[in-house]
């Protein structure tokens, strides 16, 4: 089955209104598991809208989301909450790492919310770290690791409970270009290791470049770059 199907999405705000902004126009996507794509489109496009209804934080006006083969229009929140945990990890920009807990207990404790003992947490999440290069770096709290080791570690929550799709928001866009391009390297090898699909919104055409197919986003639908 497919990790991620969207068919015929649409999305307005302010609907109806004189304010009303029309930003997703019949979006159709299927991410088959592994497939990494990147998402481009110009700053407005309703890139975060379209990250946001794929990872079911947001619901679309009309339309289908399907998440591993499983449809949740009309499902109930608490269906939706479930699903959203199990199967899907989220990146952003800024980290958002909680500051009073250390790497490697920001990786355990969103296994700890979905059932799994301590000792199982920790050696997975000791285990993604050493993957993407920072096992070293396991107690130390954010403040205390440089941007390009914050949003290693957010990858590693984001993969902590072995989702099948990863939805990432300009994952690299606030470090510098050479920092960017490493960790850039270390969530591809960590997506291609753990084999889960991947949708990436970026502005940089080189790390689009990189990834197995480009979508671009304008005027409310995705086309093939
Ligand atoms: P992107 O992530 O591509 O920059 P967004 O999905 O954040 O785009 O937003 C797409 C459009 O929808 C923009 O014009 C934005 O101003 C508008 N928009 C986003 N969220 C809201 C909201 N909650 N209410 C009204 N308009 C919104
Ligand atoms: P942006 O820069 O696009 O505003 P941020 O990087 O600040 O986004 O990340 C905050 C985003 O997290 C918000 O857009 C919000 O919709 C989203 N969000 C809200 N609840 C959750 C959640 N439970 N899990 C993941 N992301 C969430």
């Amino acid at each position: 089955e497919q990790a991620l199907r969207l068919e015929g999405i649409t999305k307005a705000y302010n609907p109806g209104k004189p304010n009303e902004v029309q930003v997703l126009r019949g979006v159709d996507l299927t991410l088959a598991p592994g497939e990494v794509v990147a998402l481009v489109a110009p700053s407005g496009a309703g890139k975060s809208t379209l990250l946001h209804i794929a990872g079911l934080l947001d619901t679309p006006d009309a339309g289908t989301v399907q998440i591993g083969g499983a449809d949740m229009t009309g499902q109930s929140d608490r269906r939706r909450t479930l699903t959203r945990r199990n199967d899907v990890g989220f990146v952003y920009q800024f980290h958002h790492l909680l500051p009073e807990f250390t790497a490697l207990e920001n990786i355990v404790l969103p296994q700890l919310a979905n059932g799994t003992a301590r000792r199982a947490a920790e050696e997975r999440a000791r285990g993604l770290l050493d993957k993407v290069g920072i096992a070293v770096r396991a107690d130390h709290r954010p403040a205390a690791l440089s941007g390009g080791e914050q949003q290693r570690v957010a990858f590693c929550r984001a993969l902590a409970n072995a989702p099948r799709l990863l939805l990432a928001d300009e994952p690299t866009g606030n470090l510098d270009p050479a920092t960017s391009d490493q960790v850039f390297a270390a969530l591809m090898e960590l997506v291609r290791d753990t084999g889960l699909a991947a949708l990436i919104a970026t502005h940089n055409l080189d790390l689009a470049a990189r990834m197995d197919r480009q979508l671009r986003l304008e005027t409310g639908r995705l086309s093939t770059t």
